[in-house]
């Protein structure tokens, strides 16, 4: 019980995460490499996608780490994996569909999600973007995009 506790926190502290970093590393000092994700994608990849990366990094790390005994460290990797997936799933593959899959929302609140998403990328600067969270789709945007 408490390993799925560990793990759900660990979740939802990286939509917390993404957000700070999105807001504030991506959108400051990172931008040189989260620019390439307000343009038009040239090929495959995205020098963006390098954030991807790095926090693989950590949650490699303590998956690693914890695997001798299935203690913490474990499952708090696996929420910061689980994380990247969803995120994968949701803002790569539906939101931006990068792979023709997902395309149809039936949820109004992916719908919104997606909607909010695309207000941020509205902005192509660094300076005067809006909505740097994800998954979660605070009320404001849910009442102005969930409708439809
Ligand atoms: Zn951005
Ligand atoms: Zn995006």
């Amino acid at each position: 019980m408490l390993n799925i506790l560990t793990v759900l926190f660990f979740f939802f502290l990286m939509e917390f995460v993404a957000w700070f970093s999105h807001k504030y590393v991506m959108h400051g000092f990172m931008w040189f490499w989260h620019e390439s994700h307000h343009k038009l994608r040239k090929g495959i990849f995205e020098l963006n996608d390098l954030f991807g990366f790095m926090f693989a990094i950590p949650s490699a790390w303590l998956i690693i780490l914890g695997s001798d005994h299935f203690d913490w460290r474990f499952y708090s990797g696996l929420g910061i994996a689980l994380y990247g997936v969803a995120y994968f799933l949701v803002h790569d593959v539906f939101v931006h569909q990068r792979v023709r899959w997902l395309r149809v929302a039936r949820l109004r609140y992916f719908k919104a999600m997606r909607q909010t998403h695309h207000l941020h990328h509205e902005v192509h600067t660094k300076e005067g973007a809006e909505a740097f969270g994800f998954l979660f789709v605070p009320r404001r945007y849910f009442k102005k995009y969930g409708r439809g």
